[in-house]
């Protein structure tokens, strides 16, 4: 019999509950009955894993606005369920459990923009209002000051529309629609010099 994944772990699940069962006897299938589970009344959220290209579905079980778990996706064509290291390790972007097992806001994920000026050694924290005008101030100025409409190409003057002075780096910590997007706005731009960290 060919099993498909989800077949497996649906039957394994089925094989470990009889087992506990089995175990506990009838008193412990009263109790485990009533063993609170950890995402009861917890809303699924479907999302995509940011960490790199593949893009796996990732289900959040959110409760009370938190995020309570994630899983892999087993609907999702692309991972059917399954997750890789990083995928799996997803939750602690927001969460990490302290010495009794309690998750708690980790401490080290920015929440806010940094900005270190030209020769600073430190950061800052703006606002994102702050920081997208200036990016969108910057890339303006530095578009205007550098653009070029011609060049001489191979002994020819030709049109290029395009600028050098500005270079693009995709984040995989976007969606592949999202990297998509900023590609198609960097090239409307005429900025030439645009890169992916996983070669999107
Ligand atoms: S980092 Fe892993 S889980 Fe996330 S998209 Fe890539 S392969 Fe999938």
């Amino acid at each position: 019999m060919k099993l498909s994944r989800r077949t497996f772990l649906k039957l394994s699940g089925v094989t470990a509950a009889t087992a506990s069962l089995t175990t506990v006897g009838f008193k412990g299938v009263a109790e485990a009955a009533y063993l609170p589970v950890r995402i009861n009344y917890a809303k699924e959220v479907n999302t995509i894993c940011t960490f790199c290209g593949v893009g796996c579905g990732i289900i959040c079980h959110v409760r009370d606005g938190k995020i309570i778990n994630t899983e892999g996706d087993p609907d999702h064509p692309i991972n059917e369920g399954t997750l890789c290291s990083k995928g799996s390790s997803i939750f602690n972007v927001s969460y990490i459990y302290d010495v009794k097992g309690e998750a708690k806001p980790n401490p080290n994920r920015l929440t806010k923009p940094l900005y270190r000026a030209p020769g600073e050694a430190n950061w800052e924290e703006k606002s994102w209002e702050w920081m997208l005008k200036t990016i969108a101030e910057r890339v303006k100025k530095t578009r205007d000051e550098s653009f070029e409409q011609s060049a001489q190409v191979a002994g020819q003057n030709v049109t290029v529309n395009r600028t050098n002075a500005i270079s693009w780096l995709g984040s995989a910590f976007c969606t592949n629609e999202e990297n998509y997007l900023f590609q198609k706005m960097t090239r409307a731009l005429g900025i030439i010099n645009l890169d992916h960290c996983a070669r999107l």
